[in-house]
């Protein structure tokens, strides 16, 4: 779907300084030799089976299912090791990254989701690890800052700009460029220069490509909606491009709408923004007219991210795949309705890709089937749903 430029269609690229050119080509490279080797792909397959919980299950909601009217399934990334869809990724370029011959991985993380999962990853594959994180939200995240240091790994407080996760992704950027030879960044969504976007993707697929098979075996069909919330758009690329070629299943991601109130802060923007550059590529971006990025938010904070991957820019101009908002209350709702209803404590992200099957229940194919991408478990989340709650 992309060229040799890393485009897809009108988005992608690479617009970084010509220092960081020859980091980001000697890792296409990889991609191309390493990453198609035996050892890689058995020692990859070795850690996501035996080490992250490889394949995930797909479990079938028998409750909220009778109440929907449809088949919904969900597609389990929650039980996997960390908790989330993010170690598929981290595990894949840390192995990368270690038969390049690199020893230390760098990553930028906002909530500390990723930068759990690359220090979970550095320490299993004996590499050192540095994680650039907006100072903000050093104070915002403060277990995840625990746990990433007590798995080894160097935590660099950011505070330039609005101290977030934009200013992480350039302090780590920044760092690569000198200090390439023996570094690799571990990027952790489907967005950034290329390669990153297709290297993610790649990473990701297992998950689509195991639901897809999983699908076929338990239902006996294809579902005929599947959904994924977006963030940078790494579990949604994932779990949606193995079935772009499957014209008769309707895609759908799920962008965070903030609070929904006109005007109000968001991170949808493919919907809500206009095309751009951002973090070496082009893309949909929250900017006023002047090419400033604009604040995002969402109560979920792995959503908050005001881009998305190149590609999922793509497939909305094209329509292979639809972009719906679901704003902070609905996924609130989804929250406690997958809790109570089945059993399951979903991430404040995935429950965005709940709640719009649950928005759209009556446009959705009566006795038809409905996958949606469990990204990640709620357990990281209890603070803020206690918060909204008031339990
Ligand atoms: C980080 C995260 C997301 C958002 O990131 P994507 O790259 O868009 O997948 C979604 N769900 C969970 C559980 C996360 O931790």
């Amino acid at each position: 779907m992309n060229n040799k430029e890393g485009y897809f269609g009108n988005f992608g690229g690479r617009f970084v300084p010509e220092a960081l050119r020859p980091p980001l080509m000697e890792l296409e490279q990889a991609m191309d030799t390493i990453m198609q080797s035996p050892a890689y792909r058995d020692a990859l397959q070795d850690l996501l089976v035996n080490y992250a919980g490889r394949e995930t299950p797909l479990t079938f909601c028998p409750h909220l299912s009778e109440k929907l009217g449809f088949r919904l399934w969900l597609k389990r990334e929650d039980l996997l090791h960390t908790g989330a869809h993010k170690i598929n990724n981290a595990l894949g370029q840390a192995l990368l990254a270690r038969m390049m011959g690199k020893t230390r991985l760098i990553a930028e993380t906002g909530a500390g989701q990723h930068g759990v999962a690359t220090a979970t990853a550095a320490a299993r594959l004996k590499m050192d690890c540095t994680v650039f994180m907006g100072a903000e939200d050093v104070e915002r995240q403060s277990m995840n800052v625990m746990r990433m240091k007590l798995l080894g790994a160097e935590v660099v407080p950011v505070d330039s700009g609005s101290r977030t996760l934009k200013d992480a992704i350039n302090a780590a950027l920044r760092y690569w460029i000198s200090h390439q030879a023996d570094t690799l960044y571990c990027f952790g969504t489907a967005a950034g220069p290329h390669p990153f976007p297709t290297l993610v993707r790649q990473l990701q697929s297992v998950i689509g490509r195991e639901a897809r098979a999983q699908m076929l075996e338990r239902a006996g069909r294809l579902p005929d909606v599947v959904v994924a919330c977006v963030g940078g758009g790494s579990n949604a690329i994932g779990m949606l491009y193995p079935f772009v070629e499957d014209e008769d299943v309707r895609l759908v991601g799920v962008e965070a709408g903030g609070t929904g109130e006109p005007g109000c802060y968001n991170s949808a923007p493919i919907n809500l923004g206009s095309p751009g550059v951002l973090h070496g590529h082009v893309t949909m971006l929250l900017q006023d007219e002047d090419g400033q990025i604009q604040p995002s938010h969402s109560i979920s904070a792995g959503l908050d991210y005001p881009g998305v991957g190149p590609e999922h820019s793509h497939l909305a101009e094209i329509g292979r795949v639809h972009y719906g908002v679901v704003c902070d209350a609905s996924a609130l709702n989804a929250f406690q309705a997958l809790t109570r209803g089945e059993g399951i404590i979903p991430a404040l992200e995935s429950s965005h890709a709940v709640a719009w099957v649950l928005d759209h229940a009556e446009e959705l194919p009566k006795g038809g089937d409905v996958l949606v991408n469990l990204s990640g478990r709620g357990d990281k989340d209890l603070g803020i749903v206690k918060k909204y709650l008031n339990i």
